[in-house]
């Protein structure tokens, strides 16, 4: 049977991965089954810039060439966001946090509020099939980022240089779990599951 979470057994994961591993898709089916509160930094900079409000303006030159927006910047915007839903049964972080600054200070963070990070999945995938995935979904999207081959590349490096290394962070805290992220999206939902009722035991 699988777990429900609420205020008394939260529950907070980190769905990591590159640009395109699936972490949307693998949220989506996440909230449904467990009703976690689902926190993207980039479909909430989005949805700022949509609105046209000072953050959405000074996020969007970063999107449009695939860098990176401010540590500062969106440590501050996730605290708004994880203050305004705190006493609910947890949070999937997803694409947050990007750098290790990131990810101590989503730790302070959590500390104040008494809870943690009980695990990080992070989906595997080749960079030739992220490239593929990404022009494909740029078709869809109406992302900019997700159309011209030059910014995804861009996105791809900064991952690597910038990003990875949070995997080295949670494994440090025995946090880690590798998922392979290529093959059906429900064999791949399994797996992430498989790693929750096990991690929340
Ligand atoms: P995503 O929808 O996660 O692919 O993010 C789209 C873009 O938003 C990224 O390429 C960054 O420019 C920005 N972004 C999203 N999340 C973060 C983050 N945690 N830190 C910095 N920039 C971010």
């Amino acid at each position: 049977m699988l777990i429900n979470f609420n205020a008394t057994i939260m529950f907070n994961l980190v769905l990591f991965g590159p640009p395109g591993a699936g972490k949307g898709t693998q949220s989506q089916k996440l909230i449904d089954q467990y009703k976690l509160v689902h926190l993207s930094t980039g479909d909430i900079l989005r949805a700022e810039r949509k609105a046209g409000t000072p953050l959405g303006q000074e996020a969007q030159k970063y999107i449009d060439r695939g860098a990176l927006v401010p540590d500062s910047v969106v440590i501050g915007m996730i605290e708004l966001h994880i203050d305004k839903n705190i006493k609910g049964p947890g949070f999937i972080f997803d694409g947050f946090p990007r750098t290790t600054a990131q990810a101590i200070a989503l730790d302070e963070l959590l500390l104040k509020k008494g809870t943690a990070i009980h695990a990080m999945v992070a989906l595997e995938v080749s960079e030739d099939e992220l490239r593929k995935r990404l022009l494909l979904r740029g078709k869809d999207s109406g992302r900019p980022d997700d159309q011209d081959p030059a910014i995804i590349q861009n996105r791809i490096d900064v991952y690597n240089k910038e990003t990875s290394p949070v995997k080295d962070f949670y494994s440090k805290q025995g946090k880690y779990i590798g998922v392979n992220g290529i093959g059906s999206i429900d064999a791949i939902y399994a797996s992430i599951c498989d790693v929750i009722e096990t991690t929340s035991k």
